[in-house]
């Protein structure tokens, strides 16, 4: 539990309810650890109150309730069964849910809401969660590693989102993402899926952008080594007879990107601002280059339940043939778990998971 910003998590101990109705209870195998984990513990984004850590969860089935048979797209589910999850939990009596049905714009999902383990038992830095009806969770193949998937934890179904909202990426479109974190690497995953053509990630540190490559980046530029952001600029406008990047994806999680990126944006191209999400501030932008230069600027946040389910399918598609699992680079007990956020927070890691079961073992 994170009680206040900057103190240390706490644990809690909370009986486990068994389920009932269409719920069902799993054994939480890997809980990602995520930037925004990090925003909150430093204060970035508002702490209502006392929140329950954790909304990337993968887990296997220990009980279901008397009304659960199957996942969220009908797959039938047994005891031992592992399952995927993002704790987004849609009202369906809103606005956004019914009228304009985008479920990822429903005010009443948001995680900050985790007050307390026994209201919100489907976050992820625990033991068990029940996963309740309307909260949408998928089964995991048999023989996708547990890994493929929570390595990209909820920013592979933000950035399928994100690249939905997009729309087309052409084939041999040239291709910036600001930022090498798990929202970056799925990034570059997916527009080399799509068929871009030239990826620059821009990022740091080396074992991030080594693993950028692996996953499809053509070429990378380390923050740590092109020390401004004019450089960096440069560096693309290059790359690209001066035309810039047809589509640029801030995936840095960092205020000054967005000004560096909006620059590196070609004349008619695309900017999708998905990294944001939990860094507060303004950021100078001149009007009358949105107007002459025909750029769109797409803004994207959390994501639906078809992009968790395509998420696991991503997993299922491509571990063998690409280092997903890979990505997992540090694990965690729950008692580490402090550690575990901040040395996310330092970007020490690829990608950071708690495994609750290695306290017990
Ligand atoms: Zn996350
Ligand atoms: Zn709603």
């Amino acid at each position: 539990m994170l009680v206040k910003p900057h103190q240390p998590v706490e644990i809690w101990e909370s009986p486990v309810e068994p389920p009932t109705g269409a719920d069902v209870l799993v054994e939480v195998e890997m809980a990602g650890v995520c930037g925004t984990d990090h925003h909150y513990f430093i204060g970035e984004v508002d702490l209502p109150g006392p929140m329950v850590f954790g909304h990337e969860g993968i887990g296997r089935v220990v009980e279901l309730g008397p009304e659960a048979q199957t996942d969220c797209v009908g797959d039938p589910i047994k005891p031992g069964d592992r399952v995927y999850w993002v704790p987004l939990k849609p009202c369906h009596r809103c606005h956004a849910c019914t009228i304009l049905e985008d479920t990822s714009l429903c005010p009443h999902q948001s995680p900050g809401r985790f007050r307390d383990p026994r209201l919100t038992p489907y976050a992820t830095y625990t033991d068990f969660a029940l996963l309740p009806p309307g909260m949408a969770f998928f089964k995991v193949p048999e023989g996708t590693p547990s890994e493929a998937v929570i390595a990209f934890g909820c920013a592979m179904p933000t950035m399928l989102h994100a690249i939905e909202r997009l729309g087309e990426i052409r084939l041999g479109d040239s291709v910036v993402v600001q930022g090498c974190g798990p929202v970056g690497l799925a990034a570059t995953l997916l527009a080399r899926l799509a068929g871009a053509g030239d990826i620059t990630v821009i990022g740091a540190p080396d074992a991030r952008l080594e693993m950028a490559r692996r996953l499809g980046a053509t070429s990378t530029i380390d923050l740590d080594a092109a020390a401004t952001s004019a450089e960096r600029a440069e560096a693309v406008l290059d790359a690209s007879d001066g035309r810039g990047a047809d589509i640029v994806i801030e995936a840095a999680g960092k205020l000054a990107a967005f000004g560096e990126g909006m620059q590196l944006v070609a004349r008619g191209g695309r900017y999708l601002v998905v990294g944001l999400w939990s860094a507060p501030g303004r950021a100078p932008i001149e009007p009358r280059h949105v107007n002459n230069t025909n750029i769109r600027i797409i803004g994207s946040a959390l994501s639906r339940p078809r992009h968790i389910h395509q998420a696991v399918q991503v997993a299922r598609r491509h571990h063998e043939r690409l280092p997903l699992a890979e990505a997992v680079s540090h694990r965690f007990g729950l008692a580490q778990a402090q550690q575990a956020i901040e040395s996310a927070g330092r970007q020490e890691t690829v990608k950071a998971v708690i495994e609750p079961g290695r306290d017990r073992t």
